[in-house]
């Protein structure tokens, strides 16, 4: 399994790479956009987060009227100070909800980014009993599958 530091500097190199291409694209939960109408950028924001644990999360946990409700004068609040665009970086198992976060880009008109991977603090409470079994090629498999269809 890769360390962290070996995760982060493979992503950091996979994040250099893509800015040299010739038109760098950021996949937000509406869509593709240009890298350069990213605009001011909040990098690491969490909408919702729910600590109930792997084993015990699902959707029907909260509301997303409420949740919406509840978030969305923040994100309006930002968005009328210049942030174009932000990172929710609660992963799966967490709370990540992109439905949630497709209607709440959509209300605000704020450009929202998701991201994939796993939670492993608490014990491991946070995370799928596949991340126990699964080789880390077949982790990544399902990560990549994520990303297809969400
Ligand atoms: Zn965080």
């Amino acid at each position: 399994m890769l360390t962290r530091k070996e995760f982060l500097f493979t992503a950091l190199g996979f994040l250099l790479g893509a800015a040299k291409k010739k038109n760098p694209f950021i996949i937000t939960v509406n869509g593709t956009i240009p890298a350069n109408q990213l605009g001011t950028t909040l990098i690491h924001e969490h909408f919702l987060v729910d600590f109930i644990g792997a084993n015990k999360i699902s959707f029907d946990r909260w509301n997303r009227e409420e949740v919406i409700h509840k978030v969305l004068p923040y994100l309006l609040e930002v968005k009328a100070l210049g942030v174009k665009s932000i990172f929710d970086c609660t992963p799966a198992y967490l709370g990540r909800d992109v439905q949630l976060l497709m209607m709440l880009a959509e209300k605000s008109g704020v450009q929202l980014i998701t991201n994939t991977g796993y939670y492993g603090a608490v014990k491991n409470k946070y995370l799928p009993a596949w991340a126990f079994k699964e080789s880390p090629k077949q982790i990544a498999a399902r990560w990549i599958e994520e990303y297809k269809r969400d």
